[in-house]
């Protein structure tokens, strides 16, 4: 992600917002259900081609677009491996919502992408969804089954749980490696993979 500093207009995380208003956010069969409006990603609010750049080294995972209204349109997700501190490495993720259809052309599962690379660019309103031009980006400590499906908003009654599988973007945006090594560390997601678990049986 391109480091702009403050010139940025900012959507932030674990905000509970009223504004989706789409049937993607509500339950089409029992549309009295809970809506989701917990947002669980940053929004980085710029011009649509503004370069999309690796916050560290990853692999494109997925990708794909999701053109449903107020989707993700295109998006990506890089998975990245820190060392945990104990020998092994840390797997966890990163999402990439709103690009531009033309950056998907360009990519392909299992490629590298070094810190700092541009992998991607901001789409405009016609092709993102339909939304004014940002950048959707989230950490994802564990996809579950969810892929390129994975939510960016939840149910505000289920928050503690998504924000424990989805760290503060913040962590990756600043500089310091001690932030990027504790976004690491909370890349813990199995207690919460279980309640999510929980939570779907019958
Ligand atoms: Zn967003």
């Amino acid at each position: 992600m391109e480091r702009t500093g403050a010139c940025v207009g900012i959507g932030r995380y674990d905000e509970a917002r009223a504004l989706y208003t789409s049937a993607l956010f509500g339950s089409r069969e029992r549309p009295t259900d809970e809506r989701r409006t917990v947002h669980l990603g940053i929004d980085l609010q710029v011009a649509p081609g503004s370069a999309v750049r690796a916050p560290l080294n990853g692999v494109v995972h997925a990708f794909a677009n999701n053109k449903a209204p107020l989707d993700y349109g295109p998006v990506v997700i890089l998975r990245h491996a820190l060392p945990n501190g104990a020998g092994g490495a840390q797997e966890f993720f990163t999402l990439y919502g709103h690009l531009s259809a033309i950056t998907l052309e360009k990519l392909r599962v299992g490629q590298q992408i070094t810190r700092g690379e541009k992998f991607g660019e901001v789409g405009a309103t016609s092709e993102n969804g339909g939304w004014a031009p940002h950048l959707h980006f989230q950490i994802i400590t564990d996809l579950l089954e969810y892929g390129t499906d994975f939510p960016g908003v939840v149910r505000a009654s289920e928050r503690s749980v998504w924000t424990s599988l989805c760290p503060d973007p913040n962590l990756l945006l600043g500089d310091s490696c001690g932030a990027i090594s504790s976004a690491a560390e909370q890349c813990g997601g199995n207690a919460a993979r279980a309640r999510v678990a929980a939570r779907e049986e019958p």
